[in-house]
């Protein structure tokens, strides 16, 4: 935890969940690279308030596009994710580095688009580079290639956090589940 009080960063930058129908142009902005120099304090900001809203949005993962502030015109490419089981981590400026595998229908629910699924096509393997907020450079990998579901949609698992990267890295482009998936009724899934 940081030294602040509980959910003043929230507060103050006047943070709240953006979706398509409260916010619809900032989720649809490309979110612009930071300067790790000059404007870090964005991004451990946007950590900040990623905590928050953990606590009140159960979330699996999030991006600066979910969450609308006014400290910044447009998002900033800065995305959560999970690292291992129960733990997260906050990279600022990712970028996909590799994608392999033979990509599968994923079934998946979007926090700025409250109430629907979408079936989308991912990659059962994905990796990544980007910075810590200490300014490290790192390199994560995530799923394995070999994974292979078949050809019917299959309901996204929070263990599996590939999809939850690519899922992350769309947002920062402006694209949602909306945009690339199909809806997607999950009584298709009962027997
Ligand atoms: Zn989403």
């Amino acid at each position: 935890m940081q030294g602040s009080k509980p959910g003043s960063d929230r507060t103050e930058t006047h943070a709240e969940l953006a979706t398509l129908r409260t916010h619809p142009d900032w989720v649809k902005t490309r979110a612009r690279e930071i300067d790790l120099c000059d404007e870090l304090s964005l991004a451990e900001t946007m950590d900040r308030i990623f905590q928050s809203f953990k606590r009140s949005h159960p979330f699996v993962g999030a991006s600066s596009n979910n969450i609308y502030w006014n400290l910044t015109r447009t998002p900033i490419r800065v995305m959560v994710i999970p690292r291992t089981a129960g733990t997260y981590i906050t990279v600022i400026n990712p970028k996909i580095t590799r994608r392999s595998g033979t990509a599968y229908q994923n079934i998946e629910a979007c926090g700025s688009i409250p109430g629907k699924y979408y079936a989308v096509l991912r990659q059962p393997h994905v990796a990544i580079s980007g910075y810590t907020l200490e300014k490290q450079y790192l390199e994560l990998s995530f799923g394995s290639e070999d994974y292979s579901p078949g050809d019917r949609p299959v309901l996204a698992a929070y263990h599996r956090h590939e999809w939850i990267v690519q899922h992350e890295m769309d947002h920062l482009d402006g694209i949602t589940i909306k945009d690339k998936g199909t809806p997607f009724d999950l009584q298709h899934l009962m027997p």
